[in-house]
């Protein structure tokens, strides 16, 4: 059995069954077996039913966004945004199934002609951070392009994709076409990326366990898709607007207390401005809100587990550079105080390796060509962040730092219609948008002679 725990509290939420090996090869059984009416459903018929549901998730949101709050711990505001986003996910996608166009091509003696075909059943493997958020953005694109699914949600936090199973039923979704299973990865996980009637496994989690999944999936060469992990830049200029730099920084590091593969827990700041964006950064972290994930005005609540919260407070060691700290509660619960470092060098433990906890290194440069390379010297490429008022400097860091999506005065990563995904270890493939839809359709050419 398997016991679900609240992290503010350390309760037990709820007890539930954990699925065995045998579990998932049903569930592949199951959406095999639909696969073929899914797939040859009238496109406008699948949206009319994908439609359905993603209403059925606006009604659901609070309600998914209370559990999800109280299974990860995160402020009840913060999920109530993701949720919001999943319903938005699947609206999104609920349109495509009239969209997965092809291409005819000019070719002598006939015409040659694309289609994109579903790839068959497809196995997603989600991680607890951000639980529903992110598998939405597996299972809207998948599910419209014609796939059918397994999610495997992480065992820590499994709640809202086992009630999301039952909204999909309720909404419609034939019989078959999704298929949750809450099992450990190890096991389960594992056996999903091996199964020889799984056509693709979609994965988010760590970059350890991503190789583990490539691996796995080569026996077969399944298609795969990784969203990893990161160690992204937020990099502060001289002449931009420090005030909205520092006023915005921790929310790159401290949003969903820094269990985000988009943190951005590397904050480089040009060495003539350490000294006033320090102190403004200071004020800006002492005054985030951190507590009861239930009450509507907290910023920040607990990391996910004792053993996580462990493996943050080893980047903390005694002889740690800690500029300053903010609160957190003591008691029950797996509460880290946000924490910044600085001076790091780019070099140190705290600026390579992924924390995933509510703590920054701040790295001093001296221009911009300092800062690109600081930024690029990483085996990562998730996000990022420019500050600047000089928007031509703006764009060409833009462009010089290897990773998948950087903003630009802003430290926000995601949205519904443009594509995520990682450069270098941070992945393979990109979600959101329309370019999702490619990794979810094989191409198919068709050359008719005349
Ligand atoms: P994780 O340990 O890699 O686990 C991710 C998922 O993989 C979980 O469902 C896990 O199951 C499963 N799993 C574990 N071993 C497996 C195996 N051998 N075969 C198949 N599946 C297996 O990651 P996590 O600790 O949950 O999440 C933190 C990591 O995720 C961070 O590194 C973070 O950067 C990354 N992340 C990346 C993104 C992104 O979009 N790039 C987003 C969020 C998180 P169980 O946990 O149930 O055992
Ligand atoms: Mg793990």
């Amino acid at each position: 059995m398997l016991e679900v725990i609240n992290p503010a509290t350390e309760e037990v939420i709820e007890t539930m069954g954990s699925a065995t090996v045998e579990d998932a090869d049903e569930a592949v059984s199951r959406a095999k077996a639909a696969f073929p009416k899914w797939k040859s459903i009238e496109p406008a018929d699948r949206v009319k039913m994908l439609r359905r549901l993603a209403e059925a998730l606006d009604s659901e949101r609070e309600n998914l966004a209370r559990l999800e709050s109280r299974n990860t711990g995160k402020p009840i505001s913060e999920a109530l945004g993701e949720m919001g986003m999943v319903a938005e996910t699947f609206h999104y996608y609920a349109g495509m199934p009239e969209r997965v166009l092809g291409d005819t091509i000019p070719v002598s003696g006939g015409i040659d002609m694309t289609f994109r075909e579903p790839l068959g059943v497809v196995a997603l493997i989600v991680p607890w951070n951000f639980p529903l958020t992110i598998a939405s953005w597996k299972m809207a694109p998948a599910l419209a392009a014609g796939n059918t699914i397994v999610l495997k949600p992480a065992e820590l936090t499994p709640l809202t994709a086992a009630r999301f199973e039952r909204i999909a039923k309720e909404a419609g979704i034939p019989e078959g076409v999704v298929n949750v299973v809450v099992g450990p990865g190890s096991s389960v996980g594992q056996r999903l990326a091996e199964h020889p009637d799984v056509a693709k496994v979609a994965f988010t989690g760590s970059t350890d366990v991503g190789r583990r999944v490539m691996e796995a999936a080569s026996g077969t060469i399944k298609r795969v898709t990784l969203e990893l992990g990161g160690k992204s830049a937020n990099i502060v200029f001289a002449d931009a607007d420090l005030e909205r730099a520092a006023a915005s920084a921790p929310s790159g590091f401290l949003g969903n207390a820094g269990q985000d593969c988009c943190a951005r827990s590397r904050i480089l700041v040009q060495k003539t401005a350490m000294d006033d964006f320090m102190s403004l950064l200071e004020t800006a972290v002492k005054n985030v809100r951190v507590g009861n994930p239930a009450d509507s005005d907290t910023e920040m609540g607990p990391l996910i587990s004792a053993s996580h919260r462990e493996k943050v407070a080893s980047f903390v060691p005694d002889d740690a550079p800690v500029a300053f700290r903010g609160d957190a509660p003591g008691g029950s619960g797996f509460w880290f105080a946000p924490t910044v470092l600085a001076p790091v060098s780019n070099d140190d433990h705290a600026a390579r390796e992924e924390i995933f906890g509510p703590v920054a290194a701040v790295i001093p440069f001296e221009d911009e060509a300092d800062a690109v390379r600081l930024a690029n010297d990483t085996i990562y490429g998730l996000s990022g962040s420019v500050w600047t008022r000089d928007g031509a400097k703006a764009l060409r860091v833009a462009r010089a730092v290897d990773t998948g999506v950087i903003s630009i005065n802003s430290n926000t990563s995601v949205r519904v219609a443009t594509p995520f995904g990682g450069f270098k270890q941070s992945g393979v493939g990109r979600e959101l948008g329309p370019h999702a839809l490619d990794h979810y359709t094989e191409v198919k050419n068709v050359y008719f002679a005349l």
